[in-house]
């Protein structure tokens, strides 16, 4: 695997891929590279000729009351985790390469996506947006990996591709979680033992929720917000059903976690 460091030499090594026939596979992270997604990079590796990693903490999408400067960093973990799941490249930009002079003048706003997530963190989806659109402007053609974990994210990359007609297809992947539950996440590693067990109430509350909604209960948003009230620990910021989903987000001590599942019928 190799590690670049500029946009330039990332386009330069996927076209000559590409001009060889080669398929591509891209994989946009934050870093802290954990199963999660090693199991997105496996998945491209499969589907995919050429897989890229890209590694980069976005500034744009923390607010600035966030947990920007505490978002954990290990970039040579990063190159043995993305290699040993057979990676190709790994593209780990400075600020600068991504957004000259620190800040770009230009953002994509995707609409409709101010509740949830878009509601508990102002701008958070535009910045998003914004880094996404910049890779896969770098990238080209290719099929982009993201989680399902970030539920409203995947919709709004979405629904990105296809308002800017980005030659990307976009796959999701399940979430992938510790036995316990708990959705692997970069922000795990900053919780306490004591938070760490407590984090579990996450899923827990999912899974009650999913069953209760399943058997026709009505107020499963309740019903998980009790759930997480009684975990000492954690603090909730919403618990909410949507079409097909519930989506949680909690602070457990210091750290916000955010996940949801599926609700069958
Ligand atoms: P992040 O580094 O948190 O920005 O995540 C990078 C990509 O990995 C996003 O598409 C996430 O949805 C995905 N991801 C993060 N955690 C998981 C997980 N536990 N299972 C599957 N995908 C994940």
């Amino acid at each position: 695997m190799r590690v670049l460091d500029r946009g330039d030499q990332l386009r330069k090594e996927l076209d000559a891929a590409r001009a060889l026939g080669r398929t591509v596979g891209l994989v946009p992270t934050m870093g802290y590279l954990h199963e999660g997604h090693a199991s997105l990079v496996r998945r491209s590796v499969a589907e995919c000729d050429v897989t890229a990693v890209t590694v980069f903490v976005n500034p744009l999408q923390f607010g600035p009351t966030e947990d920007l400067d505490r978002y954990p960093r290990d970039l040579p973990h990063d190159v043995e985790v993305a290699a040993a799941a057979g990676a190709d490249l790994l593209f780990a930009p400075p600020l600068e390469d991504v957004y000259p002079g620190g800040r770009p003048a230009v953002t994509v706003h995707v609409d409709g996506f101010d509740d949830l997530e878009g509601a508990s963190r102002p701008g958070h989806f535009d910045g998003v947006a914004t880094v996404v659109a910049k890779l896969f402007n770098l990238a080209g053609p290719c099929r982009a990996y993201f989680g399902e974990k970030d539920w409203q994210q995947l919709q709004v990359v979405r629904r990105l591709v296809e308002d800017l007609s980005f030659p990307v297809e976009v796959v999701a992947c399940p979430t992938l979680r510790e036995a316990d539950g708990l959705a692997c996440s970069s922000r795990n590693a900053r919780l306490s033992p004591e938070e760490r067990s407590a984090a579990a109430v996450l899923y827990r509350a999912l899974c009650t929720g999913a069953i209760a909604k399943a058997a026709g209960e009505c107020d499963v948003a309740q019903l998980m917000a009790n759930m997480v009230a009684k975990e000492p620990l954690a603090v909730l910021d919403y618990a909410e059903w949507r079409p097909g989903r519930l989506l949680i987000a909690a602070r457990v001590g210091e750290v916000r976690l955010i996940d949801n599942v599926e609700v069958p019928g």
